[in-house]
């Protein structure tokens, strides 16, 4: 089966660096699967779980945002924060949701909802991921 090449970096590391088969991810507009030999594009991401496909085994990666560049033999993943579900702490995730979802239920002016939406889709995204 052929491959292709796959990294994730964010500011702060390479969070991923593999030969994959297939990339599934969820751009702006709309979901995309990248096989090897795909036309090249870039395209912004939704935060959202990427899906890994490797052989017979599938996985999932907590990707927050950023832009995705697809070339003939490579995707690279550009992300504010990005991580692998062994790496996310569950608990902390699960505490920025119910942060997440208190502010967006309060009528206080103080909490900023557009914020508050971003920490929510972060956390479900890294729930997600961690119970793939
Ligand atoms: P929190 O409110 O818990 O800090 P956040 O969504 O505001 O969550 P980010 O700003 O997206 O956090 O990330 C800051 C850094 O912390 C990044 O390096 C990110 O990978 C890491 N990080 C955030 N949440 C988790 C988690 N639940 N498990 C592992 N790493 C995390």
């Amino acid at each position: 089966m052929s491959t292709l090449r796959l990294e994730i970096v964010t500011p702060e590391r390479i969070v991923y660096e593999q030969d994959v088969n297939m990339v599934i991810a969820n751009g702006v507009s709309g979901q995309l699967g990248v096989l090897p030999n795909h036309v090249p594009m870039v395209t912004p991401l939704k935060i959202a779980p990427i899906r890994v496909k490797k052989g017979n085994s599938e996985e999932l990666i907590a990707v927050h945002g950023g832009f995705m560049e697809v070339r003939k033999e490579k995707v690279v993943i550009l992300a504010e924060a990005a991580e692998q579900g062994a790496d996310i702490d569950l608990s902390r995730a699960r505490q920025a949701k119910e942060r997440a979802e208190q502010r967006l239920a309060s009528k206080n002016e103080q909490y900023d909802h557009k914020r508050a939406e971003l920490a929510l889709q972060r956390a479900l995204t890294r729930i997600q991921t961690s119970g793939q």
